[in-house]
Order: C-alpha cells, then structure tokens, then sequence
C-alpha cells in the first residue's frame, strides 16, 4: 500500500535593512552604484579595522521583534562565521549565533480561509556579503564588494508549513510587514528580499520530522512556490521507492523548473562560530523598547479589521487595498475628499487604478496621479458631469500627462450633458430624422430603443448622459399618441 505523505516546510528570511550606512561601518547603502566604489576599509576587512555597530540597524530589528510578539533579548551577542568565500573578504561574516536579538514570536496567515499560527523561532542581526557576478566575462569571473556589509535581519521560521501555498502565505505576509514598519524596501530583483526554504516529507500523521533538504536563495514567491513543489515532488520519489531523501543544500534552476544538489552534509560548513572579540554585546534597555513600540505603525492585521469595519468593505477588497502600504495610503487619502459611498472609491481604485499600473508595470507607490486628483474625478463621476466610460479615459490621460482631471475634462470638451432641456432637443431631432423606425417600434419592434440611444449620443458627440436620456426618450416614445 502506499504511504500518504506530508510535506513539511521551514523558512530562513533574509531582510535586507533600509539603513543609510552599512551594519559595521559608514560606507553608504545604496543599490546600483559602480562596483566596489562603496565597500570601505570595515567591509574589507583590512587589518587594524574596528567594526561599530549601526544603531539604526538595531532598531529595526527590535521594531520587527515587536511586531511579531517576539523577546528582544537585552544581551544579545555578535559571532563570527568562518568560511572562505571570494565573496566574503574577512574569512569571516559577522552574525548572531547564541544569543539572537530576536526569539519567538509569530505571525497568523490565511491557509485555505482559516487563520494558522506559524512560529517564529528568532530573527537574528548579521552583514552581508558581496556578490559573485558570472556572467559579465567569459571564463572568468568578478565580484562586486559594495553589498559586502549591508545589514541583514535573517528570521528562522519553525517547520510549521504544509505546502508550498502556505510558505508564500507566510512569506508574503512578512514581506508586507517590512515595509509597513519601514525597514526593508522589499526589492526583491535587487535581492533585498530573499529566502531559503527548508523541505522534507514524512508519513501523514507522524510527529517526527523527516530528513530536508534546503534549497537556497530564492528571489521571487513564484520561484519559492515552484521550488517548493519540485522538491515535494522529487523526495515522494524517492522515498516511494525506498530510499532515503540525502540531507543536502540545492539550487533551484528557474529555466529547467527544478532543483539540483549543491553540497551534502558530508561536505557541510563548520563555521566554528565564537563571539566576535571587537563587538560587545548589544545592550538593549527597556526604554529603548517602549520608545520603539511607541512609534510603531499600524500593522497590516490591524489596517485590514480597521478597513473592513470603518469602511464596511469586503475582505477580499480590503485584501488587496492593504497588500501595499502605499496603496492602503492612498486609499484612505482619496477617501477623505470624496462625497460618494467608499466602495465606489474601493472599486475605482481596484479595478480601474491598478489596472494601469499593472499595464505600464508601474509599482502601486509609483502611481503618478496623485490621491487629489483621483478624488477629483470620483466625485465628477458621482456628481455626473462625467460618465463612467468618459472617466475611463479622462483618468489614462491623467496618467499620462500628469494633468488635473478638470483641465482634461476642459480640454476635451468631455464634460456629459445631463441639461435635461438640451437632451430634449436632441431625442426630437433623432425621433424626427427616424420617424419610419418610431413607427416600427410603436409596432412592435422593441429592439429599436437601443438604436434611438445610440443615435442620441452620437449626435451629442458622445456627451449625453445616457441614463437621462433612456428616461426622456421612453417617456416620448409613450406619450406620442
Ligand atoms: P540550519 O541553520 O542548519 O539551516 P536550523 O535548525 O536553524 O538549521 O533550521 C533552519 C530552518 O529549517 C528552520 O526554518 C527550520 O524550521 C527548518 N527545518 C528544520 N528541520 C526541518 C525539517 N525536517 N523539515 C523542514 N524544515 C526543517
Ligand atoms: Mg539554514
């Protein structure tokens, strides 16, 4: 018979930290400048340097801390991981190993509609590395220092997922969460935001954890989900036919959609971890901590019941409006200067604003119509100067030249007649110039109405306001005799 398995998933996050200067030492952050032009003597590790710790990068850390509900430990200890790596010019990275700044604490996902609890084991301080870069010469090899240095938290999950679906949940959920509290920019192209993910199978039921494999360094959910599903996959495989899975890092190949080994246990690091002699521990007192949490945020959890309840909005709408901070900003900006119910606003936003971006791949916090703006053709929606459909088109062109919606509505002349005198004349003129087809209709021919409003905008250039003019138009359709 064959065994039923469950999968069983652990993730190690790394957060990139949105500090201005590095963990250890003053050389600037910044993504994209020429290589090894911001890497200094610390990064480098040069003899005779000393590393001093980055205070912003200690609070942001707690400020994760918090925000999970985790311990921060007021003691916490930097060690020194060795291994030899191009990459890694100490021969050592700085790290936490005994005494993380962050233990426990956890984060509630939606797994298939109900709330799941995933532990948080620690969130630990460390440096990066620099970067490998294989690609940019033939045979040879560069490396790039300016990452070298630039502060990570790395938050331990416990095994605590089920399926791939659940790990992109959970990750996800952290990558929203960083960037309410402000301290990752969450780029994950540029690797700000990356993540390893821990797998192994065990007979449904069982308590014991079977044998993983982890496959490292994973820059996109879509690569985590495929990664994840491959190696669920491939360990069924091999334990249905007896086999043992071997305990081993892989690398994920996106192109070939599978994982191929890297190095096994046999020849896993020992990275002979001891405190760091040029750090002392990191002293953390408990006014520092309520400093922190008295400038916390409003965490997405709390926005989302907040949106739901204060605006009666849908889960699902809400969902989306909050999955970016900037978007659940903007929301509550255009809000405040409308006069129309807020689900028109939810909907517009939903459906009409983020359908742009997506079609110009523009970020949500780079929408160039400002939330003013926006307001201002919701309310010539609701006040019905303008049509839905003349919207549609005034709001593209906003996107595009950065105008006000009242200089396009100007402009194009777009502005709906709703003058009822002036639809008038035009639904006479249309009913005089098709008196054949008004004597079909009077016969019968129900189908024609469509026809007279069809020929009532045209003749208004598209300006009359389609609703008044389906009311005046049955109205002489029924008193003509
Ligand atoms: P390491 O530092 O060697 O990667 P850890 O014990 O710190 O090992 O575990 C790292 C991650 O692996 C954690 O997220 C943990 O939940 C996960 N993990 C550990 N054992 C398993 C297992 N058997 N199956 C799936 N995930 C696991
Ligand atoms: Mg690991």
């Amino acid at each position: 018979m064959d065994i039923e398995y469950e999968s069983v998933i652990g993730l190690e996050v790394h957060v990139q930290l949105k500090t201005k200067s590095k963990i250890f030492s003053q050389a600037s952050t910044n993504f994209g400048a020429n290589p090894n032009t911001q890497a200094c003597a610390v990064d480098l590790g040069l003899p005779g340097v000393l590393p001093v710790l980055n205070k912003e990068a200690v609070r942001m850390a707690i400020t994760f801390g918090l925000a999970v509900g985790a311990r921060i430990e007021n003691n916490s200890i930097f060690a020194r991981k060795n291994y030899f790596y191009p990459d890694l010019p100490k021969g050592y990275q700085i790290s936490q190993y005994e005494i993380p700044i962050v233990s426990g604490g956890s984060l509630d996902i939606n797994a298939n509609g109900e709330l799941k609890k995933i532990r948080i084991t620690r969130a630990h301080l460390e440096e990066d590395a620099g970067k490998s870069i294989h690609d940019l010469y033939e045979n040879e090899s560069a490396i790039d220092l300016n990452r070298a240095g630039t502060p990570l938290i790395e938050i331990v999950s416990e095994p605590d997922m089920r399926s791939s679906k659940e790990a992109v949940e959970y990750l996800k959920k952290i990558h929203n969460l960083v960037r309410y509290l402000d301290i990752c920019d969450g780029n994950m192209q540029e690797g700000s935001f990356r993540c390893d993910a821990n797998v192994s199978l065990r007979a449904k039921g069982s308590n014991e954890l079977g044998i993983r494999t982890e496959i490292k360094n994973l820059n996109s959910f879509k690569f985590v989900e495929q990664a994840i599903n491959f190696e669920i996959s491939r360990q069924t495989q091999v334990l249905s036919k007896g086999n043992n899975v071997v305990q081993e890092t892989r690398l994920y190949d996106p192109n070939k959609n599978q994982t191929r080994s890297m190095r096994s246990k046999e020849e896993a690091n020992d990275y002979r971890y001891f405190p760091d002699p040029d750090l002392l521990p990191v002293e953390i007192t408990k006014e520092t901590i309520t400093k922190i949490m008295e400038n916390m945020p409003e965490l997405p959890d709390k926005r989302k019941t907040r949106f739901m309840d204060e605006y009666g909005l849908e889960e699902y709408d809400v969902d989306i409006l909050i999955s970016e901070k900037s978007l659940s900003n903007y929301f509550e900006k255009v809000v405040k200067k409308v006069t129309c119910d807020v689900k028109f606003v939810a909907n517009w936003m939903i459906t009409e604003l983020l359908a742009l971006s997506n079609k110009h791949s523009i970020l949500p916090a780079n929408i160039p119509v400002s939330p003013s703006d926006f307001s201002c053709l919701i309310n010539a929606i609701s006040d019905k100067r303008i049509s839905s459909k003349q919207a549609k088109t005034i709001l593209e062109k906003m996107w595009k030249s950065g105008k006000s919606p009242d200089e396009i509505i100007d402009e194009e002349g777009f502005s709906q007649i709703s003058d009822e005198g002036q639809i008038n004349k035009l639904v006479d003129n249309v009913l005089k110039n098709h008196y054949k087809s008004v004597e079909e209709y009077k016969n019968g021919k129900d189908k024609l109405f469509g026809f007279f409003v069809g020929e009532i905008i045209k003749e208004s250039k598209g300006k009359a306001n389609p609703q008044i003019v389906t009311q005046i138009l049955k109205e002489k359709l029924k008193d003509d005799n």
